[in-house]
């Protein structure tokens, strides 16, 4: 069966040899502290790569050769090129899949290599873990940014953290610099930049104990992320949404689907259906190593 190299890059970097669509190697992380997310921010663009490509070929050596490389990594990526990455910003403009295939190339990993967008790799990693390679699915992830993935995936931008879901002029907090984002709300970033004076962690367990404002933004926060997922509906119909992302432990599902059923009225868009999906380097490091699978056989 093709054995597929799958690499998450965000603010760590996770690697992994996949068979099928079973990990076949241990699934290799950087930094080890999972609290240090924050490493790689500033690292220039020759030094991460050296880094991302030393750090996949110790999965290799464990259970290669590879026939095909994947590469999830948070932005816009066309074509193997990342077009913007607001939370990686060494990243813009490089020509991702060509520099990755020629870095591991002198490691003599020799294989096609497949970008995508990290939120997409966790849809793939979704849609193979719940057995829905056939079908179409949608996932938020919601973590220092928001991710918006799509399964299969489908040519197209799809920023969906970056969807307007509130027109106040005094919400500005996206990464992008974009007004009224989803992002700009509920991306833990944000927040921070938000509460100034408490951790994200506390605004949800203020607003718990009974705190006006904190439990204010709460609302706010699950009232967005309904609009969004509303939005998409109204775009492309209901179905199956996914939520998942290092800051799912924030969601109450019931109350976003309480919002939601305020916001999607008509009845044949009434049959979605949401679902937590929790959040791990191994969903994404085998969604995009079957996504790059998948890539090399068309
Ligand atoms: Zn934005």
């Amino acid at each position: 069966m093709a054995k597929s190299l799958g690499i998450l890059l965000t603010g760590r970097i996770a690697s992994g040899v996949i068979e099928g669509q079973t990990p076949c190697s241990s699934i290799h992380h950087f930094p080890d502290n999972f609290d240090d997310t924050d490493s790689l921010l500033d690292m220039p663009l020759d030094g991460l790569i050296e880094l991302v490509c030393e750090q996949s070929t110790r999965a290799v050596a464990e259970c290669g050769p590879v026939q095909s490389v994947g590469l999830a990594l948070p932005g816009i990526v066309r074509d193997g090129v990342v077009e913007d990455s607001p939370n990686l910003v060494q990243l813009k403009g490089a020509r991702i899949a060509e520099r990755m295939r020629q870095t591991l190339g002198k490691s003599g990993i020799s294989a096609p290599v497949t970008v995508l967008n990290d939120a997409d790799a966790i849809a793939a990693g979704v849609a193979a873990k719940h057995d829905r390679l056939d079908s179409f699915i949608r996932i938020w992830a919601l973590g220092y940014g928001i991710g918006f993935g799509r399964y299969p995936f489908t040519a197209g931008i799809w920023e969906g953290g970056h969807a307007v879901v509130t027109l106040e002029a005094g919400e500005t907090f996206c990464g992008c610099g974009g007004r009224g984002h989803l992002e700009g709300i509920m991306g833990y970033r944000a927040m921070r930049l938000r509460f100034l004076d408490m951790e994200p962690e506390e605004v949800f367990a203020n607003a718990k104990t009974g705190d006006k404002r904190c439990n204010e933004f709460v609302r706010l926060w699950h009232r967005s992320l309904a609009a969004a997922t509303s939005n998409s509906i109204h775009m492309e119909g209901p179905g199956r949404f996914y939520y998942t992302g290092t800051n799912i432990h924030f969601l109450d599902l019931k109350l976003l689907q309480q919002y939601l059923q305020q916001m999607v009225k008509m009845s044949p868009l009434q049959s979605y259906s949401l679902e937590i999906v929790p959040m791990s380097d191994d969903l994404v490091v085998s969604g995009v190593a079957i996504a790059a699978t998948q890539a090399v056989k068309t």
